[in-house]
């Protein structure tokens, strides 16, 4: 795949070796170096467990090292309130509270591991671009003051002002949000993960998996790891790993882009706070700039054949658009990634068998979510009982007819593109 930003702003690093070795022991199995799977391994070696680590690929070679950088500490499209009615008051506002720290957890364990990444914790904005939409926004804002969150509604002249894009009805922000180099965060973690004991393998992928007496046997090539416990770290790239954990998420493919840098007399008009911002759209409208003033945008595309080129041209002419910014500099970069989307759009553990569990916090809004899973999932395998975690943990749960399912999201985007633009005529 194509290099996102963050792994060409960010150098190449030398590769830890693969694993070569039978029979490894350890406490611990994380499959997938990602953040869940090392902030998994971080807090589990931590905590006294022997934690290895095997990656397929590079460490944030998957979703980790492929997004935005926004570090957003809620959950896409479900409002505390919402969680409450599906989960029950008692395991609702436990995983309400998961979401809400979750942003605190990585700017604290950026200050606290001293990890060089371009963090700003300076706010998560999102702007509604219809009344309608402002009405959501001020139950949403009053939802999480109400738990206590640093959040405010902003009125149209605010979102002006702090962001520099014009003709939104008015926003909110979420202070304890910000902005990150992925790439730069992930390696940080993993470093730390080795400093406090974990063993990362690079370069080797799990091709089997079976249980075996006292926990499980892992094997990938001429190497294996025996386990008393596994977490699956693996996303959307789980592949044909455990089929069902995998029938159980829509993969979403999903396009970044970044420009070359702006000149200064424009990037003071536009967020000079250094917030991130997402607006309220189905057809989702992002932007940040980089620590080097690249804008970058994202979005998603009907797929097929030249997708890879249409589609970061369509993010650009969109951001010229919406920023009225008739000169914006060229495309410089564009990359795209794989992201995990659970039917509920929640956090979910999966446990497949005793010993075995899978964490998804993707949902396409997972650095501050999967941070915070790796945590909860280091708990798990440290001992404390699924049912005392605040993420719901369970069987998979299949998703019926998921070979044409799972094509739906990208699918569904001229829809959501349709009722966005009758949302705004309607006003
Ligand atoms: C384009 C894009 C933009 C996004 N933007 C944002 C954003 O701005 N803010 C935000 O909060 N979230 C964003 N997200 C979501 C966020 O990136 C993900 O939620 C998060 O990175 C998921 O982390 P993870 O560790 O669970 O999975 P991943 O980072 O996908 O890691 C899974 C890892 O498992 C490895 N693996 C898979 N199978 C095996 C195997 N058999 N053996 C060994 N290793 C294996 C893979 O190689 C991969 O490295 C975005 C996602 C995408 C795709």
């Amino acid at each position: 795949m194509t290099p996102s930003l963050w792994h060409v702003v960010s150098g190449a690093v030398a590769a830890r070796p693969p694993l070569d070795v039978a029979e490894v022991e350890a406490d611990l199995l994380v499959i997938g170096a990602g953040f869940t799977g090392l902030s998994c391994a971080l807090h589990a070696a931590t905590a006294g467990l022997r934690v290895v680590v095997v990656e397929a690929d590079r460490i944030a070679a998957g979703a980790s090292g492929r997004n935005a950088g926004f570090v957003v500490p809620n959950f896409a499209r479900v409002d505390p309130d919402a969680v409450l009615a599906r989960l029950g008051p008692d395991r609702g506002a436990r995983l309400v509270g998961f979401a809400a720290a979750s942003a605190d957890l990585v700017f604290g364990l950026i200050r606290d591991h001293a990890i060089a990444c371009d963090a700003l914790q300076s706010g998560w904005i999102q702007p509604a671009p219809t009344e309608a939409a402002m009405q959501a926004i001020r139950a949403r804002a009053r939802q999480w003051a109400d738990r206590g969150r640093p959040v405010a509604v902003l009125d149209a002249g605010q979102v002006a002002h702090m962001t520099g894009a014009r003709g939104y009805a008015g926003g909110w922000i979420d202070h304890s949000g910000g902005v990150l180099n992925p790439v730069a965060y992930a390696r940080g973690l993993a470093a730390a993960a080795e400093r406090a004991g974990a063993v990362v393998f690079e370069d080797t992928p799990v091709t089997s998996l079976h249980a075996a007496p006292g926990g499980w046997i892992a094997r990938s090539g001429a190497g294996s790891v025996r386990a008393a416990r596994v977490v699956l770290a693996t996303n959307a790239h789980i592949g044909g790993l455990q089929p069902a954990v995998a029938r159980s998420f829509f993969p979403l493919r999903v396009y970044q882009i970044a420009t070359a840098p702006l000149p200064a007399a424009v990037r003071t008009r536009l967020l000079p706070g250094g917030q991130c911002v997402s607006d309220t759209r189905r057809n989702l409208f992002t932007f940040r700039f980089d620590a080097n003033n690249r804008l970058i945008s994202g979005g998603m595309h009907i797929l097929g054949p030249g997708a890879d080129y249409r589609v970061p041209r369509a993010i650009h002419r969109r951001l010229s658009r919406l920023l009225d910014l008739p000169d914006l500099p060229p495309l410089e970069h564009a990359w795209s990634g794989q992201a995990a989307v659970m039917p509920d759009f929640l956090p979910h553990l999966i446990e497949p068998a005793p010993g075995l569990m899978a964490g998804i916090a993707c949902n396409g809004r997972g650095i501050a979510m999967t941070t915070m899973l790796g945590r909860v999932l280091a708990d798990w395998a440290g001992g404390v009982p699924a049912a005392d975690l605040p993420v719901p943990s369970g069987p998979p749960a299949p998703i019926p007819w998921h070979g044409l399912m799972r094509y739906a999201p990208n699918a569904h985007l001229p829809l959501a593109m349709l009722r966005d633009a009758l949302d705004a005529r309607g006003e």
